[in-house]
C-alpha cells in the first residue's frame, strides 16, 4: 500500500489538467493547424483564434476568478502553452506574454483600481498585453535602458507649474529616441492597435476611466492631476501592434541606474504613443515584434505600476514567470518536430526499406525523445515549485512576496561603478529590500534555489534547437523545403534561447544561486 511519501512523488496529471490539455489540443488541431502554413507565409497574426482561446480561459489562466480569469495552477498553464506551441509556436509567444509577462506583474504590483480596470479584459482575451523593456541599446542589460519618465504636476497642485519627483535630467530625449520619433511619424495611429474592433478603445473595456483610477488609487501621493511624460524607443515588443495595454519601463531617476527604473501601464490611445516598424524576422512570423516610440507620451500618474524605482524588480519578476512559459513552448515545439520525424521515418524509403529501420535514424529519434522528456520533467517540476510554496491555498500570483522569491536580484552596479554589466548579475542590496519577507521560504527545502525556471528555460530552449536540427536531418532535402513543417519549426525554434533571457543569462542566474547557497 502506498503511503503519503510515495503520493508526494505522483507524476500524474489531475483530471482537470488532462481536460485542459485535451481541450486545447483539440482546438489547435481543428481550428489552427489547417491555417498555420498560410498564416506564417503571410505574416498573419491570428487574432480571431487567440480570441477563441481567450473564451476558453487561455488568455489569463493564472489570473484569479475575482479578476476575471480561471485562477488555474502553473502546471495547467504550461500544459496549455505546450499544446499551442505544438501546432503554432507564434501563438504560444503571444499567449505567454499576455498571460505571464503582463498579468502576473499586475497581480503582484497593481493597485485595486488598476487591477479592476485592466485584468478582466486581459484575462478574457478582449485585448492583449505587451511588455516593453528592451531597447536598441539595452537587452540583457536591462538597467541600461534609456527611456525616461518625467513627472509633471498640474499648475496649482503643488504651487509650481511643473514639479519633478525625479532628476530634472531625466526628461532628456536621447539621440536614439529622437531618431525613433521621426521614423515613427508615418506609422503611428490606429494600425491594428486593438485586439478586435469592438475593443478598439481599451479604456472602455475596463471598470473605470484613467481619471477614476486617480481618485481610487491608494498609496500614491497627489496623483489626481499629475502625469508622467515618457520618451524613448522600445524594440522587439511582442503583440506590440495589437495590444490594449503596454507595461513600459522608463527611468524616473537615470542617475540611479537600475534603481531609477519605474513601470507604467500605458494604453495605445495615450497621446504621444506610436507604433513603429515591424521586425522582419527569421521565424515566428505570425507573431508581431514591433518598435514602440514614446514621444512625450502622457501617462496619468495613477497608471504608474508600483512605486518609483521599483521597475527593474517588477520587470525581473515578470521575466522569471515568463521563463516557465518559454520552456513550455520549447517542449511543445520539440514534441511536434519529433512527431513529424517519426511519421517521416516510417514513410520514407531508401535502399529498399523505411529509413526508420536504419540505426542512425533510430538513434536520432531516441535522443530526441529522451531530451524532450528530460526538458518536460524540468518544466513540470519548475511549474510545481512555482505553486508549491503556497500549499495553503493562495497562489504565486496572489503573493508578490513569493513571486519575488523566484526572481533574480537586480544589479545596482551601474550606480556604483558607472559600468554597464548585465542587470541580471545580482547584487544583494535590492534583493534585501524586495525580499525582506522571504526569509522563511528561502530556507525551505523547496525554495533554496531561485533558478528552477531558469534551468527549465535553459535546457528546454537549447534542447529544442538540437531536436529541430535532427528533425531536418531526418527529413533530408524535404526538411529544407518550405513545404515541410520541420523547416518552419527549425526557424521558429532559434529565438527560444534568446528571448526572455538568453541562455548565457540563465546560466549566470543558475551559477549565482549555486555559488551563494
Ligand atoms: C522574437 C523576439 C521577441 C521579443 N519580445 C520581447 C518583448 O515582448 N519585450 C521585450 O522587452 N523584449 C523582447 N525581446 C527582446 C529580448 O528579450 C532580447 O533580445 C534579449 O533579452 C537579449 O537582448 P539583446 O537581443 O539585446 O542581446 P544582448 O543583450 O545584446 O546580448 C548579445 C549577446 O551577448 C550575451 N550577453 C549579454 N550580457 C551577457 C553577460 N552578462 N554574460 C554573458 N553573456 C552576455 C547574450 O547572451 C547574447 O549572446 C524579444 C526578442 C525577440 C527576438
Amino acid at each position: 500500500m502506498l503511503n503519503s511519501t510515495f503520493a508526494a512523488m505522483d507524476f500524474s496529471l489531475s483530471d482537470h489538467q488532462l481536460l485542459i490539455r485535451d481541450t486545447v489540443r483539440e482546438f489547435m488541431r481543428s481550428e489552427v493547424r489547417p491555417h498555420v502554413k498560410e498564416w506564417e507565409r503571410t505574416d498573419h497574426f491570428p487574432l480571431d483564434a487567440i480570441k477563441k482561446l481567450g473564451a476558453l480561459g487561455c488568455c489569463g489562466m493564472l489570473t484569479p476568478e475575482a479578476y476575471g480569469g480561471p485562477g488555474l495552477d502553473t502546471i495547467s498553464y504550461v500544459l496549455m502553452l505546450e499544446e499551442v506551441a505544438r501546432v503554432h509556436v507564434a501563438m504560444a509567444t503571444a499567449l505567454s506574454v499576455t498571460n505571464s509577462a503582463v498579468q502576473l506583474p499586475l497581480l503582484a504590483f497593481a493597485t485595486e483600481a488598476q487591477k479592476s480596470r485592466y485584468l478582466k479584459p486581459l484575462a478574457a482575451g478582449e485585448f492583449l498585453g505587451a511588455f516593453c523593456l528592451t531597447e536598441p541599446a539595452a537587452g540583457s542589460d536591462a538597467a541600461a535602458i534609456q527611456a525616461t519618465a518625467t513627472r509633471h504636476v498640474a499648475q496649482g497642485e503643488s504651487g509650481s507649474p511643473a514639479a519633478f519627483s525625479g532628476s530634472s535630467a531625466c526628461g532628456t530625449v536621447t539621440p536614439d529616441c529622437a531618431l525613433g520619433v521621426s521614423s515613427a511619424s508615418s506609422t503611428q495611429g490606429a494600425g491594428g492597435r486593438s485586439f478586435s474592433s469592438d475593443i478598439d478603445q481599451p479604456q472602455k473595456a475596463g471598470a473605470s476611466a484613467p481619471e477614476e483610477l486617480l481618485s481610487s488609487s491608494t498609496g500614491h501621493e497627489s496623483l489626481a492631476t499629475s502625469h508622467y511624460l515618457l520618451n524613448g524607443t522600445k524594440t522587439w515588443v511582442t503583440n506590440g501592434s495589437h495590444a490594449g495595454l503596454y507595461i513600459i519601463f522608463a527611468k524616473t531617476q537615470p542617475e540611479l541606474g537600475g534603481k531609477g527604473i519605474t513601470a507604467f501601464l500605458v494604453e495605445p490611445t495615450f497621446p504621444g504613443f506610436h507604433i513603429g516598424r515591424h521586425e522582419d524576422k527569421m521565424g515566428q512570423r505570425s507573431s508581431p515584434s514591433v518598435e514602440i516610440i514614446l514621444d512625450n507620451c502622457e501617462v496619468p500618474a495613477a497608471n504608474r505600476l508600483g512605486e518609483e524605482g521599483q521597475g527593474l524588480k517588477i520587470a525581473l519578476s515578470a521575466l522569471d514567470g515568463g521563463r516557465i512559459g518559454i520552456a513550455a513552448q520549447a517542449v511543445g515545439l520539440a514534441q511536434a518536430a519529433l512527431d513529424e520525424s517519426v511519421k517521416y521515418a516510417r514513410a520514407r524509403k531508401a535502399f529498399g526499406r523505411s529509413i526508420g529501420e536504419f540505426q542512425a535514424i533510430q538513434f536520432m529519434l531516441a535522443d530526441m525523445h529522451t531530451e524532450i522528456e528530460a526538458a518536460r520533467a524540468l518544466l513540470y517540476h519548475a511549474a510545481f515549485l512555482k505553486d508549491r510554496p503556497l500549499a495553503s491555498g493562495a497562489r504565486v500570483s496572489d503573493r508578490p512576496d513569493v513571486a519575488l522569491a523566484f526572481m533574480p536580484a537586480p544589479s545596482d552596479s551601474v550606480v556604483s561603478s558607472g559600468a554597464p554589466p548585465s542587470s541580471l548579475a545580482c547584487l544583494p542590496s535590492l534583493w534585501q529590500e524586495g525580499g525582506s519577507s522571504l526569509s522563511s521560504s528561502r530556507h525551505s527545502p523547496l525554495a533554496t534555489s531561485h533558478s528552477p525556471s531558469s534551468s527549465a528555460k535553459l535546457y528546454a530552449s537549447e534542447m529544442v534547437n538540437r531536436v529541430v536540427y535532427k528533425a531536418v536531418q531526418i527529413h533530408g532535402s524535404q526538411g529544407y523545403s518550405r513545404e515541410s513543417e520541420v523547416e518552419r519549426m527549425y526557424r521558429d525554434a532559434r529565438v527560444i534561447s534568446i528571448y526572455e533571457g538568453t541562455s548565457e543569462i540563465q546560466r549566470t542566474i543558475i551559477a549565482r544561486d549555486l555559488l551563494r547557497s
